[in-house]
């Protein structure tokens, strides 16, 4: 092909993507940026299908999302991600599912919380102050200590939001915040099992997030490095599903039920994450 040929030669369709691709990941996170990556996955994705095997359209799908996220328009992110979710399900890529909950459920904690800020009002200032209290638990004494328990007392607001954004605030805070709440888990099983369970509950949440699934002990142990292990349970009362339940080693092998009462050979308080009313997880057999 002479040099003139070439200069003219119409680009692929591979090549375009390739260009538009690379093109896309040289922005940064401004808005203008955002809005910009935003034009170019659109125009990829009207090139790419569900079938390509050279290109996969569940990671434009996931980078247009979270260029939406980046702009706060947590619909337009969500609808992406779903898709993504539906694609990812379909393909059978069990990790890129699993990824995807997780997003998921992190978008929405983004967007419920987005929605009370622009209400406004005593709530977004609560959110204010919580945040303020999690600050101090990046240090340590006595200020590290007061945050940490108004905090954890937050865990059992009658509010389903408060009692959200604390155990958000809690799971993702310090290595110190961490180690406080395995400590408690462990050393409060006997003597106060509900506030064990309400440390349990944040381990719980924190590695389970997106997931309904049960999290075995050893998967646990690598994370948190003790004996427990996490479940998911309707609630007796509303039946949503309260995921994350910390339970014994082989909470998960031997079958659970929901009761309104602790009676049977083992139980674990849990607060339910949606009507705040407190149920049992019971064992018929010791699972300990
Ligand atoms: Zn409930």
């Amino acid at each position: 092909m002479s040099f003139l040929k070439k200069m003219f030669k119409r680009e692929s369709l591979d090549e375009k993507i390739k260009r538009l691709w690379e093109s896309a990941k040289k922005l940064g996170w401004s808005d203008v940026d955002c809005k910009k990556k935003i034009q170019i996955y659109t125009e990829l994705l009207n090139l790419i299908d569900e079938n390509s095997t050279t290109f996969n359209i569940c990671a434009i799908l996931r980078n247009r999302a979270i260029s939406y996220r980046s702009l706060k328009d947590y619909d337009s992110a969500l609808k992406d991600l779903k898709e993504e979710l539906k694609i990812a399900q379909r393909k059978g890529d069990q990790i890129r599912v699993m990824d995807c909950k997780k997003i998921i459920e992190e978008t929405n904690n983004f967007k419920r919380k987005a929605e009370i800020e622009a209400i406004g009002g005593k709530k977004a200032e609560r959110f204010k102050e919580m945040e303020k209290q999690e600050n101090k638990l990046w240090g340590s004494g006595s200020d590290f200590d007061m945050a940490f328990e108004t905090l954890f007392k937050d865990l059992e607001s009658d509010d389903p939001d408060i009692r959200s954004y604390a155990t958000r605030l809690l799971a993702e805070s310090s290595r110190n915040a961490l180690q406080k709440l395995i400590s408690i888990y462990q050393e409060c099983l006997n003597t106060n099992p509900n506030r064990s369970s309400l440390a349990g509950r944040v381990l719980g949440r924190k590695i389970a997030k997106g997931s309904d699934e049960s999290i075995t002990s050893e998967i646990a142990r690598i994370y948190y490095g003790i004996n427990v292990s996490f479940i998911s349970c309707s609630c007796v009362y509303c039946s949503h599903t309260n995921k994350g339940i910390a339970a014994p080693v082989n909470g998960p092998r031997v079958p659970y039920y929901h009761q309104e009462n602790d009676k049977g050979a083992y139980a674990v308080p849990v607060l339910c994450d949606r009507c705040g009313k407190t149920f049992f997880v019971v064992w018929d057999k010791d699972p300990r």
